[in-house]
């Protein structure tokens, strides 16, 4: 008999739900407004009751729940989430067992996205990998031996703030030259704005209705595709950096996988081929060559499904 799992990823804009069966095919899915001004019990009783009404509730065993931010896994506590304010060391996973009577788990939204690859993209077939999510923020997941790797207090995967410049940009988290200051959303649109005072740019110019505060990475992508030399300069200044950090990751790590997700891999081959370049000139040969490195095709599915499957990973 198949087995049936709830996934819910939190993020700052909408909460996602999600039943999957035991080859994480989605079977029921469902939604709700991030309510971030209310009390977290407020939150937490509108997701329980969003959870009940679903056809499969009944026959789900376990509840997993991907949350951005620092997450204890252990005891099951929020311990800060940026998309949450209101959010300081909540015992979420006790609040929703006891309201459910399920099993609940809950981790980082970079866990979960890495559990959601290991199923949608690789099919469950990789036994070590990792998953670099490129949005506004760089995160990482780590699979080793087909379970998520935590680390001794649960920071592994914060692929984002390992070093590639000594002395490079500040970083949020203090650090200097973190890889998420070269290819985070918030830097591509800050480089496109510096390019731009010395560089003609017709087609972000056009893309963006002559208004730098509506440059996004998807008209970066857009504009680069349609032959923009400064939104091509701005992909491959950031595909070599990535080129670098999987480098990198490639040496130290040695993955049968590398699955690139987020908003910012949807830049695909612009941002890829330069990554490429770098990957080939840089991490051992034999290593490079049996690692695929894979765009995720389910980006806003990962975190959910993933969610839904940590009791197996
Ligand atoms: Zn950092």
């Amino acid at each position: 008999m198949s087995k049936f799992y709830l996934g819910i990823d939190m993020g700052g804009t909408s909460i996602k739900i999600a039943v999957v069966d035991d080859k994480a095919n989605i079977l029921e899915e469902s939604s709700l407004d991030t309510d971030i001004k209310a009390q977290p019990k407020k939150v937490i009783n509108d997701i329980v009751n969003a959870c009940k009404i679903l056809k499969y509730y009944g026959k789900v065993k376990s509840i997993g729940i991907g949350i951005a931010g620092d997450i204890d896994f252990k005891k099951g506590i929020v311990r800060f989430s940026p998309n949450l304010p209101r959010w300081k060391n909540v015992p979420l996973k006790k609040e929703i067992e006891k309201t459910t009577k399920k099993t609940v788990l809950i981790d980082n939204d970079a866990n979960t996205a890495c559990i959601g690859a290991f199923w949608l993209d690789l099919k469950s077939k990789s036994d070590n990998m990792i998953c670099v999510t490129l949005g506004t923020g760089v995160g990482g997941g780590i699979i080793v031996d087909k379970k998520l790797y935590r680390g001794n207090t649960g920071t592994a995967g914060e692929i984002g703030h390992m070093t590639l410049e000594v002395n490079g940009n500040k970083c949020n988290c203090g650090n200097l030259g973190c890889a998420e200051t070269y290819i985070g959303a918030k830097y591509l649109v800050n480089r496109a704005v510096e390019l731009m005072k010395t560089k003609s740019s017709k087609n972000i110019l056009k893309l963006s209705g002559n208004n730098n505060s509506n440059i996004t990475p998807k008209i970066l992508s857009a504009a680069a595709a349609a032959g923009d030399l400064t939104a091509k300069q701005i992909w491959s200044e950031a595909g070599e950096k990535l080129g670098v950090l999987l480098a990198n990751i490639i040496n130290f790590f040695n993955p049968d996988s590398i699955v690139l997700c987020g908003g910012i891999s949807k830049a695909g081959e612009e941002l890829l081929k330069h990554a490429n370049k770098q990957i080939k000139s840089r991490a051992f040969k034999t290593a490079a060559d049996s690692c695929k490195i894979v765009i995720s095709k389910y980006t806003n599915k990962l975190g959910v499904v993933g969610a839904a499957m940590l009791v197996k990973n």
